[in-house]
C-alpha cells in the first residue's frame, strides 16, 4: 500500500468509524444537532454532548433557553440593523453619542471589534456582508439603500467605511461611494498601514506603500 492508497483508507476508516450506532437514537439527534454549527464535526459534536450529559440537567435548563431565548427575541435595530432588543439599538438611542456620524461596516461582529477599542463614539450602518458577485451576494442583498436613506435624512455629516481590505470590500466602498456622491457628505476609510508592533522589512509593499500615502503628523500618531 502506497502513500495515498494509505491515506484513502484511513480516511474511508474515518468515516466507518463517524457512521457507528449511536447506543441512544436521542444521543445521536443531539450529536446531529451540534454537528450543525460551524467548525463542529462529529467528533467534537459528541464529545460537546456527553459532557452536557455529565452536567446537572439545570445547566442544560439554562444553555437551551438561552439559545431559544436568542432566537426568539433578538432583531435588527432598524436605524443601523445592529442586534438589537429593541426596535432602536442601544448603540443607536443613546444621546451621548455622535449621530452625525456613521460607521459602515460588513456586520455584527465589526461593531464589537470597534466598541472594544473605545476609540469611536458616532453611530454604525451593518451592511450585512460585501459585494460579492461571485458568490450572488449585490446590492439588493445588503442595507445600503438604508443608509442611502439615512445619509439623505440630512443629519449624516460623515460617512466612515471600515469594510475589508480586499478586492469586494474596496468594490463596496466604492459602489457606496458613488451613491453618496450626490449628498456631498464626506466619506473617508480607516487607515490601512504597517501593523502595530509589525516590521517595515516584513509589511507587503501594497500595505506599505498605503502606510506612506496614510502618514499622519506624528502628534495624532500616539497622543490619541
Ligand atoms: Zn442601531
Amino acid at each position: 500500500m502506497n502513500c495515498s492508497e494509505n491515506a484513502c483508507f484511513q480516511y474511508i476508516c474515518t468515516n466507518i468509524r463517524g457512521l457507528q450506532n449511536y447506543p441512544s437514537k436521542l444521543l445521536e439527534a443531539a450529536v446531529n444537532e451540534f454537528s450543525r454549527l460551524p467548525g463542529v464535526g462529529r467528533k467534537t459534536a459528541l464529545r460537546l454532548v456527553l459532557n452536557m450529559l455529565r452536567r446537572p440537567i439545570s445547566e442544560t435548563e439554562r444553555f437551551a433557553d438561552a439559545i431559544l431565548r436568542l432566537r426568539q427575541d433578538i432583531r435588527y435595530c432598524q436605524v443601523c440593523q445592529n442586534i438589537s432588543e429593541s426596535e432602536v439599538c442601544s448603540i443607536c438611542s443613546d444621546k451621548k453619542r455622535d449621530a452625525t456620524q456613521v460607521m459602515v461596516v460588513e456586520d455584527i461582529r465589526d461593531v464589537l471589534a470597534v466598541e472594544n477599542t473605545s476609540q469611536y463614539r458616532g453611530l454604525y450602518h451593518v451592511l450585512g456582508g460585501i459585494l460579492s458577485p461571485v458568490d450572488g451576494v449585490g446590492p439588493e442583498q445588503l442595507n445600503i439603500q438604508k443608509l442611502v436613506d439615512r445619509v439623505a435624512s440630512g443629519e449624516v455629516k460623515e460617512v466612515i467605511m471600515a469594510l475589508s481590505t480586499t478586492m469586494e470590500g474596496d468594490t463596496t466602498v466604492f459602489y457606496i461611494f458613488k451613491k453618496l456622491h450626490s449628498f456631498h457628505v464626506p466619506v473617508t476609510t480607516i487607515a490601512r498601514g504597517v501593523a502595530i508592533g509589525g516590521e517595515i522589512e516584513y509589511a507587503d509593499e501594497v500595505t506599505l506603500g498605503r502606510s506612506i500615502l496614510n502618514r499622519t503628523p506624528y502628534d495624532n500618531a500616539f497622543t490619541r
